[in-house]
């Protein structure tokens, strides 16, 4: 009797799952369904093991055991304080994370064949709760510096510095291009896997915290790189990274073939009312050409969009896909067909995408990264019937065209110069210019760019000397 209970107390506890249908039209059903009372007994359920793998495994350190006991305590207010400390948009990582990869995979209970603690869930919950209470961090102890910094880019590298400077007295002011902060939050990743209101939240507190957002400005056009250079003491570069990877076969230019993002940011556009069409799936048969992330957000955006079909095809196995496997399995249970170990050789069609020509291949011996490499099948060419194509390999940095001039190197790959370890963190070859994100360390995760965003913060207080 006292092993069943303990056994039903150690379950795993997802948030509700719904059904693919109503997921489509209403995610607050899934992301919205924690309690306080699942909050409270999935916190519970941490062993506080003493080899807290799960911090070691989430990039920005978290301290998960401390604020998962501040929640099973009920003190959700003293966990929101507690997990600002190390992360500046928790209840965003908390929605997208790949935690099945990270904290979650690393959690003690997996070995047990419990399933770990849904840590995600519970990091969300922490904040949002708190905000809907009324909390805001506390800056009742921030002494003004009078120095200010000019922050480019609004995406999360630019949030995290944004979050230290202001915190240590330093006033960051952040332009971005676009009309909402959050970058690729907001315009890359679709509203069902984290809806614009959050970050719109994030927004409120971050201007109530004394970040100042000047929005629809591009540096470079609206304004001189110089002018930041002049007018602050210290510029951080968080612009993330664009270009988008081609494949480099025939066809690619054909009408009906469609990058990854520009088609994710025409939808949420639409979405968001800053733009009256998109690029539409209705009734097309779509394929999707990839295996990450991002090729999942468009599975599901094409779903959504009510495709006729959509076919996602990937050059390696099912077990050797980049992407979160979770979010493999909600595409899957949306009506996305997978078909694995199939590498794209040609666009067809006559002007227009008709279809694409793939072949088959076989996992082969291990790359220097460890990865199987994908070896084609001879005489395994077949074509599958498509009226659009979406491109989703993955993207490149997009070094601006002024780096040059203002002494801004970037490596052979286009990234930009700014070590971390060095005598100020993050620093790039001019020394008033710092950087971090995607356009730093290449494509990665939103996580990883919080960190680096806050790293470079740092970085930055050593420079100024605050
Ligand atoms: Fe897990 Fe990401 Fe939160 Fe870290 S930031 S605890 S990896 S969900």
């Amino acid at each position: 009797m006292g092993n069943h209970f303990q056994f039903m107390q150690l379950q795993r506890l997802d948030p509700k799952k719904v059904g693919a249908e109503e997921r489509k039209t209403n995610f607050n059903e899934i992301y919205g369904s924690f309690s306080k009372d699942d909050a409270a007994a999935q916190a519970d359920r941490c062993l506080a093991c003493g080899n807290p793998y799960c911090e070691w495994k989430c990039p920005v350190h978290n301290y998960i055991p401390d604020w998962l006991k501040l929640v099973a305590e009920g003190h959700v207010l003293q966990a929101a304080e507690l997990s600002h400390k190390t992360n500046s948009l928790p209840e965003i990582c908390g929605r997208v994370c790949p935690q099945d990869r990270l904290c979650e995979g690393a959690c003690t209970l997996n070995e047990g064949g419990f399933g770990g603690v849904t840590i995600g869930s519970v990091e969300k919950y922490i904040t949002d709760t708190a905000f809907a209470q009324g909390w805001r961090p506390d800056m009742s102890k921030v002494q003004a510096t009078g120095k200010k910094v000019a922050i480019v880019g609004a995406g999360p590298a630019g949030l995290g510095c944004a979050d230290i400077l202001v915190r240590n007295g330093v006033k960051p002011i952040v332009f971005d291009k676009h009309p909402e902060i959050g970058g690729l939050l907001t315009f890359g990743i679709p509203g069902f896997k984290l809806e614009k209101e959050v970050v719109q939240k994030r927004r409120q507190v971050m201007e109530e915290m004394g970040v100042e957002f000047r929005l629809n400005t591009e540096i470079g056009k609206d304004i001189g790189f110089q002018t930041l250079i002049d007018e602050y003491d210290a510029v951080f570069l968080g612009m993330g990274t664009y270009n988008y990877m081609k494949g480099g076969f025939p066809g690619e230019d054909m009408d009906g073939v469609y990058e990854a993002l520009p088609y994710l940011i025409s939808n949420t556009n639409k979405e968001m009312g800053y733009a009256s069409d998109c690029i539409d799936m209705t009734g097309k048969k779509v394929v999707v050409l990839g295996g990450g992330d991002t090729a999942m957000d468009c599975n599901r955006t094409a779903i959504r969009q009510n495709a006729a079909q959509v076919i996602c095809a990937y050059r390696r196995d099912e077990d050797n896909m980049p992407g979160s496997k979770r979010e493999v399995a909600n595409a899957k249970e949306e009506g996305v067909r997978f078909l694995f170990n199939r590498q794209p050789v040609e666009i067809v069609g006559n002007g227009k995408v008709e279809g694409i020509k793939v072949v088959t291949t076989q996992m082969g011996a291990a790359d220097e990264k460890g990865r199987r490499r994908a070896e084609v099948v001879a005489g395994s060419e077949e074509v599958i019937a498509a009226d659009a194509v979406i491109i989703a390999f993955g993207f490149q940095p997009s070094p601006a065209p002024w780096f040059a001039e203002f002494g801004i190197r970037v490596d052979d790959w286009g990234r930009v110069k700014a070590p971390e370890k060095a005598r100020y963190k993050f620093q790039t070859t001019n020394e008033k210019v710092f950087a971090g994100g995607d356009m730093v360390r290449g494509s990665d995760l939103v996580v990883t760019a919080v960190f680096e965003g806050r790293n470079a913060a740092e970085g930055i207080l050593d420079y100024l000397k605050v």
